[in-house]
């Protein structure tokens, strides 16, 4: 293939690529955003191995045939909450295939005698390291959320000296490998063991529930070991892809700690989700108020405006379709409902409005936090289902509370609360929330699917 037409397909790629980012940023337009970058990546496969001559059209179209059936089933098969383990995997999977292309042109170097220039050797090196640990810390990612292992921190003296020293010593092994004549080759093997280590135990001190900001941050990771490998292989496009994913990857954990209003720092170092969180305003001496579905069901179905707030307890109950159907009830007995949603509820960027879009909520009714804000006040009622850290006034109030400064959405404002959850359990920051013990709020205890599927019922008999 002509090296101008080759540049310009990867060019044509770039921008797929970009213009895929770019529409990823609204719902509306953000399955079209994934399939122009599915697309583009495919197109870059395809060039880069017609253009190498790497390998023939029947191993192409062979191992595209496998690999996109690999993918197709595993995205049909995982479950909406298992996500974030798959994205794990994935990121796992980038940084391996770094670690791997990078290893092997050094080898290839190495044996064939030729000696890099430098730059080559430090993006070698670099591609080695990242990819490593990113396979090694995307692996324990995975194994806490899918509880093979504790999602606790598991933390040990001098943690943060062990794995500085050993940072310090991938450093100076790789900036030797740089430097000692060719045919020495345990630096090599040292440098990716060693980072392999590291990957591990930079991840294991993170609670299982701060997993989603780590995640986003090792697809960054996976993002740039792509790029170092991009300058390896001397591919442009796989620089760039690389480029892209590293700077949103780390963009989407800045947005995550913000809207958690923690640093990454915290959430990196912090411990956070071990019984050293568990802290909080004690609840003793309040009182809760319950709620019977007859008389949830009478306040609702007669609610001019029902803001629905949901959590990452419709996330586990699966109840995205029982509560479409309770709004669309709702809405023809006359009343208008909305969606508040909160940047962190659930365990993923985008979980509710993910798993309501899967129940086809109009796009138009979910209403971000600064949006919605205000239209608390004149809402008859807050149904807050499955959502607990996301409306805990404690964030405004409590300066000694772990969410202290965290933005909320005010369910408390509202004209009356009703909160559906099966008990008395704190969220994911593992404190009490004083929104339960509010004068003006019920609580409906349950699974939130069996809930709203008895308040269907009610309703529809009123
Ligand atoms: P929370 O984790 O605060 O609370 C969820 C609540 O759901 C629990 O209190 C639980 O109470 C209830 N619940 C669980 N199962 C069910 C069920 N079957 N039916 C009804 N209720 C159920 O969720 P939020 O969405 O309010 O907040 C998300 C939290 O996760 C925030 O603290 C955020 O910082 C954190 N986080 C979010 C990330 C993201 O990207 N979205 C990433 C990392 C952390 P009970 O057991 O009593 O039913």
């Amino acid at each position: 293939m002509p090296v101008a037409l080759e540049l310009l397909l990867y060019l044509v790629a770039a921008v797929l690529f970009v213009l895929g980012l770019k529409r990823l940023g609204s719902p509306l337009t953000a399955r079209q955003g994934n399939r122009m970058s599915g697309v583009g990546m495919l197109l870059a496969i395809v060039v880069t191995l017609f253009d190498h001559g790497i390998l023939g059209y029947q191993e192409i179209i062979v191992g595209m045939f496998i690999g996109s059936a690999v993918g197709f089933w595993m995205a049909r098969s995982v479950k909406m909450t298992s996500m974030p383990q798959m994205v794990a995997l994935l990121n796992g999977f980038g940084g391996g295939a770094s670690l791997l292309v990078g290893g092997a042109e050094f080898l290839k170097a190495e044996l064939a005698g030729v000696t890099p220039t430098i730059d080559i050797g430090i993006t070698t090196q670099l591609s080695l390291l990242i990819g490593s640990v990113t396979l090694s810390g995307s692996l324990i990612a995975w194994a806490k959320l899918q509880e093979v292992m504790t999602g606790k921190p598991i933390t040990f003296p001098l943690q943060k000296v062990i794995n500085g020293g050993l940072f310090a010593a991938i450093v100076g092994l790789a900036a030797y490998q740089l430097i000692v004549p060719q045919q020495v080759l345990w630096p090599f093997y040292t440098v990716i063991a060693l980072a392999l280590v590291l990957g591990v135990l930079l991840v294991i001190p993170i609670g299982g529930a701060d997993m989603p900001v780590v995640i986003s941050l090792l697809n960054s990771y996976s993002g740039i070991a792509a790029s170092m490998t991009g300058f390896v292989i001397h591919n442009n496009v796989l620089i760039i892809a690389g480029a892209l994913v590293g700077s949103s990857g780390i963009i989407l954990s800045q947005i995550m700690c913000k809207a958690m209003n923690r640093s990454l720092a915290n959430v990196l170092f912090g411990a956070f989700g071990g019984d050293a969180g568990a802290i909080g305003k004690s609840s003793e001496g309040l009182t809760v108020r319950q709620v019977t579905v007859e008389d949830a069901a009478v306040q609702l179905g007669y609610a001019q405006l029902v803001i629905v707030v949901p959590g990452y307890g419709l996330a586990v109950a699966q109840a995205q379709h029982a509560v479409r159907e309770l709004a669309d009830l709702i809405e023809r007995r006359g009343g208008e409902v909305k969606y508040a949603i909160h940047p962190v509820a659930g365990r993923m960027p985008g979980h509710m409005n993910v798993l309501l879009a899967e129940a086809n909520v109009p796009y138009e009714k979910l209403c971000e936090m600064d949006q919605i804000n205000d239209d608390f006040q004149r809402a008859d009622v807050a149904l807050v289902i499955g959502a607990n850290d996301v409306v805990n006034p404690a964030a405004r109030t409590d300066e000694g509370s772990p969410i202290y400064g965290m933005p909320i959405l005010n369910a408390d404002h509202a004209k009356s609360i009703i909160v559906m959850k099966r008990g008395m359990s704190a969220g994911f920051a593992g404190i009490e929330n004083e929104l339960f013990y509010n004068p003006k709020t019920a609580m409906l205890f349950g699974d939130a699917k069996k809930s709203l599927t008895s308040l269907v019922t009610e309703i529809k008999a009123l």
